[in-house]
C-alpha cells in the first residue's frame, strides 16, 4: 500500500498505480508517458484499440488535452463535475494515439474523490482505466485490485468506492459519430440529432442529463446490429469488449425462482429482501426470509440502491473466489422505484447474464 506522496512519486517517474476513486479503482499512469501507458494495456491485457478516459483535477488540465468547449458541454461540465460523468471531446494533437486509440476524441473525467482529486493536482492528468484484468468485474476496493494483480501491487488506498459501477460516458456531439480514425472515414448509422449521446449507462443517468437536450442512448445491441462484429471501429469501442462478467452463471430472480436460488452454491443478491420474500410467499410451498437467510449466502440491501450499486461487482468476485455455481439477482427491470442508478445496474446485470 502506498501513501499518497509514493504514489506521486511513482508516477512522476513513469509507474503504474492503483487509484481510487468514487467509481471503481483505476490503474494510474502518467498522461503524457508511452511507456507506462503501454505499461497499462499490457498489465490489464487491455486491448490496445480500446481508449483510455483521462482524469483531471480541474479545467485548466482539461485545457492541456481538449480542444474548447461547447456551450452544452461546459454547462454539463458545470453541474456534473466532480462526478461521475466521462465527455468525448475533441482532442489536442498533442495527446498520445495510445491513449485514444487513434481517435480524433478522448475521453475526459473529473472524479468526485478527495483523495484522487489530491493526487491529479500533484501528478497532471492521468490515465485510469479500471484496475482489472479485462473481462473480470471493476473493482471497487483494494481487495478486488490485489485478487487480480497480486498482494504487493502499489495501490493508494480510498476506501470502498461510494459509487461502485463506471463511470456514464457521453457525447455532445452527433458528429463525432462519423469520426475518422487514421484518415480512414467511418460510417455510422446512429441517429445524429440529439443533443447528447450515451454510450454507457452510469451515476449520472439519462434523465439528469435529458435538464440540457434531447438524450439518446446507444446501446451496445444497436452498436452491434450497425457494426457486425468483424469490423473493428466502433464510435465508443468498448461497446464491442466483453465486461463485468463473472464465471458464476447470473440470472434475474423473480419471486417465484427463490425456491431455486435457495442452494448451498448460490449467492442471491436482492436490493429488498422484505419485498421478495412477501411476494414469493404467495407460491405454494415457499421459503421463509429465515429459511432463506440460512440455506444460501444472501446479500442484501435493505432497499438501497447505492448500496445495491456498490455491492454488485463485490458479489460477482466472492461468488467466483468462493466457487458459487449461480449469482440471483432480484429482478428490478419492473420496479416502480426510481432511482437516478436504475438503468445503470440493469445493464452491467444484463451484460454479466449475456456474458458480453
Ligand atoms: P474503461 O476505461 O474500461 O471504463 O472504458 C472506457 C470506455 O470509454 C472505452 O471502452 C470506450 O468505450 C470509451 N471511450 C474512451 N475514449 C473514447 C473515445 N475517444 N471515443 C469514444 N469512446 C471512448
Ligand atoms: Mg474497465
Amino acid at each position: 500500500m502506498l501513501g499518497i506522496k509514493e504514489a506521486v512519486e511513482r508516477l512522476n517517474s513513469g509507474g503504474v498505480v492503483a487509484i481510487p476513486t468514487e467509481t471503481v479503482y483505476g490503474l494510474a499512469a502518467k498522461v503524457t508517458n508511452l511507456q507506462a501507458i503501454q505499461e497499462v494495456f499490457t498489465l490489464k491485457r487491455r486491448p490496445s484499440d480500446n481508449p483510455l478516459i483521462v482524469h483531471i483535477s480541474s479545467l485548466e488540465q482539461l485545457s492541456e488535452i481538449s480542444k474548447p468547449l461547447t456551450e452544452l458541454e461546459l454547462s454539463i461540465i458545470n453541474k456534473f463535475w466532480p462526478g461521475p460523468l466521462t465527455l468525448i471531446l475533441r482532442r489536442k494533437k498533442k495527446v498520445l494515439d495510445a491513449v485514444t486509440a487513434g481517435l480524433e476524441t478522448v475521453a475526459v473525467r473529473m472524479p468526485n474523490h478527495s483523495i484522487c482529486l489530491d493526487l491529479l493536482q500533484r501528478t497532471g492528468p492521468l490515465v485510469a482505466p479500471s484496475a482489472n484484468l479485462s473481462g473480470t468485474p471493476s473493482p471497487t476496493k483494494k481487495e478486488h485490485v490485489q485478487n487480480d494483480f497480486g498482494p504487493s501491487f502499489p495501490i493508494l488506498d480510498g476506501g470502498a468506492c461510494t459509487i461502485g459501477l463506471e463511470s456514464t460516458v457521453i457525447t455532445c456531439r452527433s458528429d463525432y459519430l462519423s469520426t475518422t480514425i487514421k484518415n480512414e472515414s467511418v460510417y455510422t448509422k446512429t441517429p445524429s440529432h440529439s443533443d447528447i449521446i450515451i454510450y454507457r449507462p452510469g451515476a449520472i443517468s439519462e434523465q439528469l442529463l435529458s435538464e440540457f437536450g434531447s438524450v439518446h442512448y446507444y446501446s451496445a445491441s444497436q452498436a452491434e446490429q450497425d457494426y457486425p462484429r468483424s469490423k473493428p471501429i466502433l464510435p465508443s469501442p468498448g461497446l464491442k469488449y466483453r465486461h463485468y462478467a463473472p464465471k458464476a452463471k447470473v440470472q434475474w430472480l423473480s419471486s417465484f425462482d427463490l425456491l431455486r436460488a435457495v442452494t448451498e452454491t448460490s449467492i442471491v443478491l436482492l436490493l429488498d429482501k422484505n419485498q421478495v420474500v412477501n411476494q414469493a410467499q404467495a407460491v405454494e410451498g415457499s421459503i421463509s426470509s429465515q429459511e432463506l437467510v440460512q440455506s444460501c449466502n444472501l446479500v442484501e440491501c435493505e432497499g438501497s440502491w447505492e448500496r445495491f450499486g456498490q455491492l454488485l461487482y463485490d458479489t460477482f468476485r466472492v461468488a467466483d473466489i468462493e466457487n458459487y455455481t449461480h449469482v440471483f439477482v432480484q429482478d428490478i427491470r419492473q420496479s416502480t422505484a426510481r432511482s437516478s442508478l436504475k438503468d445503470a445496474i440493469i445493464n452491467r446485470i444484463e451484460k454479466a447474464i449475456s456474458g458480453q
